[in-house]
């Protein structure tokens, strides 16, 4: 069949064959979901409910109240990891492989979080002084998947910063879970922490089949906002800081060099995809725990963005390019900061000190300094049990925010937490407790670097 000449009807149908489709009549096989409503017969088929979901909150005396109730075990585990991004999915699959049972939750419908969903694509921070590659385990074996996609990965030379495609990425992560059969759910947002006493007991979610909660006994926080940490009542930081929409424009080979005026310049920065760009936006500083600030922030930059795509559209030689995609996910740089059983510090980092507790090692931008090392505290809450955190939200002070968020030095956190998650559960531990040599043999056997 010409795929010029194909009707929509076609392509449902080829779609349907393939298993691609969407809708239960995709799913069972038994072709297009949107014939012609007159000539089907598979309907929605539906079970009359009488009655609210659960009790709704009550307005009395001008408040509005959540009266108590039982809630339902969506699922229990071992090692629960809330929060799909690099140093999530990273955490989830060093505890899974570590063989006790491990459970990621997510609350879109994809992984990979800022670096898929924020579009944020090149991965800054992984080496050195002397263009040595420090981030390792994991997140490096992402990479080396990558590479084997048509466009998966660009810039994989060493002592670069490679660029990835977030289409690529998605699909590699997808795949290590499901190889791995890691229990994931998601659409599933951490709305609070189960507490026993002083200790996490899993967390709350809520999603389209309502309010469940899931029990574990340990819990990673890479929300990256540090939701469960935060609700855990775990002493912390609150920083406000720059957020901003990302987005990729296309078709910028088929600039017309001889008629632009001014003279033709590089928009953004290279992806995998031939034409495609990437635009970073460093945003204003927010508070992007306040809902009303986020709102508003959204709503500007994806104004200016399709502007500003216009303006270039009109001038000459750029007629051809367009908008191809503003991120999903808003880009959030720190919000919610751990203030863990140990503080990192530029200081540190810069004189080179090293801890006996090392879980994982650092690299700098661009690889202007030498490697910096993590120890076990910096995941560590000081008040709260059973929780680790992971990612840009681990203990240390501001000026080590730009260093600790970058993607690599996310990837190594969630690798440390992980194993040490696993640890735990297998030595019937606390996490405070946990004895760190177990925890650095494992991360080397999943060949983390610890230096
Ligand atoms: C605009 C911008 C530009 C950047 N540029 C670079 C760069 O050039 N290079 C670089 O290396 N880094 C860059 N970064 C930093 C980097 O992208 C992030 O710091 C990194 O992705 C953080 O990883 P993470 O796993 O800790 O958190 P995230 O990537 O934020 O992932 C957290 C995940 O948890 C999920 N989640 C959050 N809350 C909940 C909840 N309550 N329940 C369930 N799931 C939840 C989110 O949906 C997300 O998937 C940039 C960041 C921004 C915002």
């Amino acid at each position: 069949m010409d795929p010029k000449r194909m009707t929509r009807r076609d392509w449902m149908r080829v779609l349907g064959a393939t298993g691609l489709a969407t809708g239960a009549g995709a799913l069972a096989g038994s072709g297009p979901a949107c014939a012609d409503p007159a000539q089907r017969k598979d309907a929605p088929r539906g079970v009359r409910v009488a009655g609210p979901d659960h009790p709704p909150a009550i307005l009395r005396d001008g408040k509005v109240i959540q009266p108590e109730r039982q809630l339902a075990l969506l699922h229990e585990t071992d090692v629960l990891v809330v929060g799909g991004g690099p140093a999530g999915v990273v955490a989830a699959l060093a505890a899974k492989r570590a063989g006790v049972r491990a459970t990621l939750v997510e609350r879109y419908g994809h992984l990979g979080g800022l670096w898929t969903g924020g579009l944020v694509l090149i991965v800054i921070g992984h080496i050195v002084t002397g263009k040595k590659q420090v981030c390792q385990g994991i997140g490096e074996e992402m990479m080396r998947r990558l590479e084997k996609l048509d466009r998966g990965i660009c810039n994989r030379q060493p002592g670069r910063n490679p660029t990835v495609d977030a289409e690529a990425l998605k699909y590699v992560m997808v795949e290590m879970v499901m190889e791995e059969e890691l229990d994931v759910f998601l659409h599933c947002w951490g709305v609070d922490a189960i507490m026993e006493g002083n200790t996490v007991r899993g967390a709350v979610f809520e999603s389209k089949s309502g309010r469940q909660a899931i029990l574990a006994k340990v819990v990673v926080d890479a929300s990256g906002d540090g939701d469960v940490f935060g609700a855990a009542g775990a002493d912390h930081e609150r920083r406000k800081y720059h957020a901003g929409l990302v987005h990729r424009i296309g078709n910028l080979d088929q600039v017309a060099k001889d008629a632009a005026k001014p003279e033709a310049r590089l928009l953004g920065s290279i992806t995998p995809v031939a034409g495609v760009r990437w635009v970073n936006m460093q945003g204003p500083d927010i508070d992007a725990l306040d809902v009303a600030e986020l709102t508003k922030l959204e709503l500007n930059a994806r104004r200016l963005i399709w502007r500003n795509v216009e303006k270039l559209r009109q001038t000459p030689g750029y007629e051809k390019v367009y908008l191809m995609e503003t991120a999903p996910q808003l880009g959030v740089r720190i919000t919610r900061v751990l203030n863990g059983l140990h503080w990192l510090k530029m200081s540190d980092v810069l004189g080179g000190v090293r801890f006996p507790d090392v879980v994982a090692v650092g690299g700098a931008w661009n690889g202007d300094h030498q490697e910096w090392q993590i120890p076990y505290g910096a995941l560590v809450p000081k008040n709260v049990d059973n929780l680790l955190a992971a990612g840009r939200c681990i203990s240390g002070e501001p000026l080590m925010s730009d260093l600790i968020r970058v993607i690599p030095n996310c990837f190594i956190t969630g690798h440390a937490a992980g194993a040490a998650a696993a640890v735990a559960v297998k030595d019937g531990c606390l996490v405070r407790d946990v004895e760190v040599p177990k925890v650095q043999k494992l991360l080397l056997q999943q060949e983390a670097y610890l230096g």
